[in-house]
């Protein structure tokens, strides 16, 4: 194993050059197997850590340890102490937010710029968790039953969490997942992406740190189609909170028929950006731009599909063109770095073939369009992209490519927008760029997706959320419904006879 020189910081715990193990029972573990893989610094392409190869007794041991974990103290914390205790995580986040920003951004390579603007997002997060663990309340319910009898729900947490997440951003997705399971009472085991694991391993010492009992969080490194189906498959485990591609969806919903479990699925999509003639270009260039580049492409919601209408379609072609050149591509660690590189070898292999289909099918490329090298050769970049004159029926249009690739589709009429932004297998995300509000309410109206963004790109707050419809699945994150998802409703009548 080489380990690239200038990043071991003997005091960072994960870039020392020894291995790294799961996290469970409040502990590091090896495999069970003693089996290691390497984890790269996609910006370089050179090994960061050897971290434990999970695969089915690990995550038994892990739901064992998440198992006891809940039916002991854990389970009888009050709403109080678990806001508590998200408080003083909130504290303990902030202060090694730093560190945390530059293990993601070395980790899975999105520049420092973005990961330590997560900052707000997280801690926000934290503390809108820290409020629902406080509002958790059932109803008294009038009925019509002979006699006299009191009928109400109570809220109780579900149980044992599969927490299944993409690489593309586990600090905060890990939130979405770790917020409703500590405001709840529920435990977890976490199988994050073998790409981009040790910001999760890491938030899991911080929150034992923090003082949570061991076996609440635990964490289980390894590959999807070992580990990740074990834990998908796992009796033990009560329900699964996923976020991935719709492909991995479908195995997770096959796997939870063992013993049928509660699922969240968070999936992929082709999200629709349209630009109306009237639309403040100065805001909407980058805007649209952004909502395709940004972490490269890697947003499970990048507004991937940008609908101009015909008359602005050159003059908005020439100007986001011109923007996507500007962006200066390079190694995260910079700070002037605005977009890093693809995660891996093999996501660069999958944009690369989406780029080499698109002009095959007719579409015109009007920025970017290769890998780059020079200094960058090493790492796993890609120019930011434009296709002009794409269709809604190419490839490109069609399906996820999960890299900086705008396809810029022209229209004449909102109904023809409308129509074209709803065909598709997906429904995540949206966006709308035009001053006229009857159109924006038409819009937003007929647009058939989780969320509608008005002029405007990709903004999320933890207590509005966000889902998905269609081949985007099911379930929120954020809003104050997230947290039903972890919790049942028991019913009591009690007969006073
Ligand atoms: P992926 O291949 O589906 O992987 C997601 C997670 O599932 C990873 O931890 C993966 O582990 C694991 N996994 C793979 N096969 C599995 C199996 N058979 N059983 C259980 N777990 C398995 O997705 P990805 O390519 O990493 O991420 C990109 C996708 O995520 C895109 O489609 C994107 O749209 C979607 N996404 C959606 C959202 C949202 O909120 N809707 C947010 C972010 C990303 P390994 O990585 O170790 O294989
Ligand atoms: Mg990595």
């Amino acid at each position: 194993m080489t380990i690239q020189a200038e990043l071991i910081d003997a005091s960072h715990p994960y870039l020392d050059g020894r291995p790294k193990g799961h996290f469970i029972n409040g502990r590091s573990a090896a495999a069970l197997s003693g089996r290691t893989f390497d984890t790269h610094n996609p910006a370089t392409g050179e090994v960061i850590a050897q971290l434990a190869e999970g695969d089915a007794s690990d995550i038994d041991a892990a739901v064992t340890a998440a198992r006891a974990a809940f039916e002991g103290p854990w389970g009888r914390w009050t709403p109080y102490q678990r806001q508590a205790f998200l408080f003083r995580v909130h504290e303990l986040v902030d202060k090694h937010f730093d560190e945390l920003a530059r293990l993601e951004t070395i980790d899975m390579g999105a520049p420092i710029s973005r990961t330590s603007n997560f900052r707000n997002f997280i801690l926000q997060a934290i503390l809108f968790y820290s409020g629902q663990a406080v509002n958790i309340s059932g109803e008294t319910l009038r009925n019509s039953l002979p006699g006299t009898v009191t009928t109400f729900n109570i809220r109780a947490p579900v149980g044992v969490i599969g927490g299944i997440i993409p690489w593309n951003g586990p600090m905060i997705g890990q939130w979405w997942v770790l917020g409703g399971v500590l405001a709840s009472g529920c435990t977890v085991v976490m199988k994050p992406a073998e790409d981009a694991s040790l910001s999760v391993l890491r938030m899991a010492e911080l929150l034992c740190e923090a003082g949570l009992p061991e076996g609440v969080v635990n964490v289980v490194t390894g590959y999807g189609s070992t580990a990740g189906a074990s834990l998908a498959r796992h009796p033990g485990v009560d329900r699964v909170a996923f976020t991935g591609s719709t492909e991995t969806g479908r195995k997770i919903i096959e796997a939870s028929t063992v013993n049928i479990k509660r699922l969240q699925l968070e999936l992929g999509g082709k999200s629709p950006d349209i630009v109306f003639a009237d639309a403040d270009l100065d805001a909407a260039v980058p805007g649209a731009a952004m909502g395709v580049f940004s972490n490269s492409g890697q947003i499970c919601y990048a507004g991937t599909r940008v609908f101009v209408q015909r008359t602005i379609q050159k003059e908005f072609v020439e100007r986001v063109a011109a923007f996507g050149r500007a962006l200066k591509v390079g190694n995260g660690l910079d700070p002037d770095t605005q977009l890093g590189p693809l995660i891996s070898q093999k996501q660069l292999d999958r944009v690369l073939g989406y780029m080499n289909s698109a002009v095959g099918e007719g579409a015109v490329l009007s920025a970017g369009g290769e890998r780059i090298g020079g200094g960058l050769a090493a790492g796993y970049f890609v120019q930011p992209t434009i296709y002009s004159d794409v269709r809604n029926d190419m490839r490109i249009a069609r399906e996820e490519i999960f890299g900086p690739v705008m396809s810029v589709i022209p229209f004449d009429d909102l109904d023809e927008a409308l129509h074209l932004a709803n065909d598709t297998p997906y429904g995540l995300g949206s966006a709308v760029w035009t001053r006229d509000v009857s159109r924006v309410l038409k819009m937003a109206n007929g647009i058939k997706a989780g969320t509608v963004w008005v002029n405007c790109y990709g903004m999320v707050d933890p207590s509005v959320g966000f889902g998905g419809i269609k081949m985007s699945g099911y379930g929120v994150k954020g809003g104050r419904h997230h947290l039903d998802a972890f919790l049942y409703q028991k019913t009591v009548y009690i007969n006073d006879a």
